[in-house]
């Protein structure tokens, strides 16, 4: 893999800085064809779940893709039962087995369960440890996790994978990963669907500015922090256009205008109280 449009991981893997998102797609049809028409128009990394119940079409998308397996950057998540459970080796055997790899690329705590979350990730070191997974993560870690899990951890988190986006801007987490050298990584990064992000005066003002689309401006705020973005489109058009928001360069003045946009409107569960477990 070059290191074009990619961030170091702290094991120095190289991670691709958009990435495709594939939540709510679980008819396999469209999964298969999202995925397949996603790495034709250029994504190598997608960003998957065990929850998300596509893993098998994401899989059989990236075989029929016919792209070198070295070139693509597969991540998927443990789901917070298995956390409860243990079985930790047992989930992402199955992932694999679904996804028809011998290895993913960044395998994700999907949630902080309260009562797990630190003594799960010994066990995620070990399926590290084993090759299973080329790096390992955690995903809605608030800093109160991160600061627990830091204490034991043998292995520093890779990434963690929070909602983010101009509303929820999360400065303070997004600080923090950096200091502990893990990398933020968004979802939720275009609002999910949930707000009117798009049309805000202020990145309407900016994307006239830099001659591209409301979303291109907002994906590209993320990246120039140094915050991988996983926006999730069914549509070529739309994909196309997300993953050319690696092309801007958006002054540090205008990233600074769009962070104070924040106004800590989280859109998805909160990591303290999710309540699915
Ligand atoms: P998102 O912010 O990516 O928004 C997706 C929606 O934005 C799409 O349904 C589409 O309607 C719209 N959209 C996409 N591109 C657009 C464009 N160029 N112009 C206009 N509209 C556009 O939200 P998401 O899907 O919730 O998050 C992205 C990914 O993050 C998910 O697919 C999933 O992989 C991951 N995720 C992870 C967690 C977690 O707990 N770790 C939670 C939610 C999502």
């Amino acid at each position: 893999m070059d290191n074009k449009n990619k961030f170091k991981l702290n094991n120095n893997s190289l991670i691709p800085e958009v990435g495709l998102g594939v939540f709510r797609i679980p008819v396999a049809d469209e999964a298969y064809e999202t995925v397949k028409t996603a790495i034709s128009v250029g994504y190598r990394h997608i960003d998957t779940a065990m929850i998300y119940e596509n893993e098998e079409a994401v899989g059989k998308a990236i075989k029929d893709s016919g792209i070198p397996r070295e070139e693509l950057f597969i991540t998927t998540k443990l789901w917070n039962d298995d956390q409860k459970s243990g079985k930790v080796e047992e989930a992402i055997d199955l992932s694999l087995k679904k996804l028809g790899l011998d290895y993913v690329d960044l395998y994700l705590v999907h949630w902080p369960m309260k009562d797990t979350y630190v003594e799960v990730w010994k066990k995620m070191e070990e399926i590290y440890t084993k090759g299973k997974t080329r790096s390992i993560g955690v995903s809605n870690y608030e800093i109160t996790h991160l600061e627990a899990l830091l204490k034991e951890a043998k292995v520093v988190p890779a990434v963690n994978q929070i909602e983010c986006y101009p509303y929820f801007s999360q400065d303070q987490l997004v600080e923090y990963c950096h200091e502990k050298g893990i990398i933020p990584e968004a979802w939720g990064p275009l609002g999910a669907g949930k707000t009117d992000i798009m049309n805000d005066s202020v990145i309407v003002e900016l994307s006239k500015k830099y001659d591209c689309t409301p979303a291109q401006i907002i994906l590209q705020w993320n990246i120039a922090r140094k915050v991988i973005v996983i926006p999730k489109s069914v549509h070529k058009e739309r994909m196309i256009e997300n993953l050319k928001s690696v092309n801007i360069s958006i002054e540090i003045s205008d990233i600074k205008k769009i962070s104070k946009l924040n106004k800590d409107m989280r859109l998805g569960p909160d990591p303290n109280v999710f309540g699915f477990e």
